[in-house]
């Protein structure tokens, strides 16, 4: 992403570089910022136009704080914040940003729109972590978080959960990248997870008793014998009907069970008939997803009339 700058006076100067280290549009606005404040003389006073009224709003709002304050604050992109006033207060600058309407039609807008644009066939550019440094910065492979620290620290924790998750042997047969995006993952989870805002053990019983099925994990006689193969055998047949062997589809094929499996199915189906109103009112904006449920419900009927 292109940051650019233009200076109109008192001498006229251009600037644009190529930002590739977590490019947005609002970092690269407030790098701009930074690299004009640096380009400033000591005790200037200074009229910023940028068009993010956000900025101007932090900013306004930071003018007031000391950096001991700014430092303590939870904002997106604080290392940066701070970096900005220590400039300021440095160069002894004052500095007032005005708001300046986006891709408007004025004549140094224009210019700094295109130097943005030309800016990406430019070299990256490179800003020395230690300069974002500030008494307690926390980082992350030796670079500063740009986030806020707990968010931050939120979805590095999500993310090495997920990545220990599918790295089990359990996972194996959903570890393709064509399966993954045959997954509606939010549905899944929400139906594992069913009641998010119980946290007790009879829950934790019920979510891991989900997790077993999901996972053809249940401790039938095949998972047994791989388990403990000196207690049990893998002769043996299904106590219920002696005919075959006691695995996770003979359980829903066996026709021993065949009603208690229509009342189970029944059941499940009511089940998740309810599941699915919920998240069809809590999913109300997209019309997709209650579609999608639809057809969860529909496939779910399919064997059932066909009996
Ligand atoms: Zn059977």
């Amino acid at each position: 992403m292109g940051s650019a700058f233009l200076i109109s006076g008192p001498k006229k100067f251009e600037f644009n570089v190529n930002i590739t280290d977590n490019p947005l549009a609002f970092k690269a606005e407030l790098i701009a910022i930074i690299l004009v404040l640096l380009v400033c003389l000591k005790d200037a006073n200074i009229t910023i136009y940028v068009d993010a009224q956000a900025i101007i709003n932090i900013f306004n709002q930071l003018k007031k704080e000391s950096l001991q304050q700014i430092s303590r604050g939870k904002r997106q992109y604080n290392a940066w914040w701070i970096l900005s006033f220590k400039i300021i207060k440095f160069f002894n600058l004052t500095v007032l940003l005005v708001k300046v309407k986006a891709h408007d039609n004025s004549e140094y807008n224009n210019v700094v729109d295109k130097l943005a644009k030309e800016a990406l066939n430019n070299d990256p550019v490179f800003i020395d972590p230690r300069l974002l440094m500030y008494k307690g910065n926390v980082c992350w492979n030796h670079n500063p978080i740009e986030k806020e620290v707990t968010i931050m620290i939120k979805h590095i924790r999500e993310t090495q959960w997920i990545e220990e998750f599918f790295n089990l042997h359990r996972n194996d047969c959903w570890n393709n990248s064509e399966m993954l995006t045959e997954i509606d993952w939010s549905s899944t989870f929400r139906v594992l997870k069913g009641n998010t805002k119980l946290t007790n053990f009879s829950e934790h019983e019920l979510n891991s008793f989900k997790v077993k099925i999901w996972t053809e994990e249940l401790p039938t006689l095949d998972n047994l014998v791989k388990r403990k193969p000196h207690v049990y055998s893998s002769k043996w047949k299904y106590p219920m009907c002696l005919k075959d062997k006691e695995t996770y589809t003979h359980l829903w094929k066996c026709e021993h069970l065949g009603q208690v499996n229509r009342n189970v199915k029944l059941a499940d189906l009511e089940h998740q008939k309810g599941i699915n109103a919920k998240m069809k009112k809590s999913a109300n904006k997209s019309k997709l997803v209650a579609n999608k449920l639809d057809k969860i419900v529909f496939h779910d009927m399919s064997p059932l009339t066909s009996r």
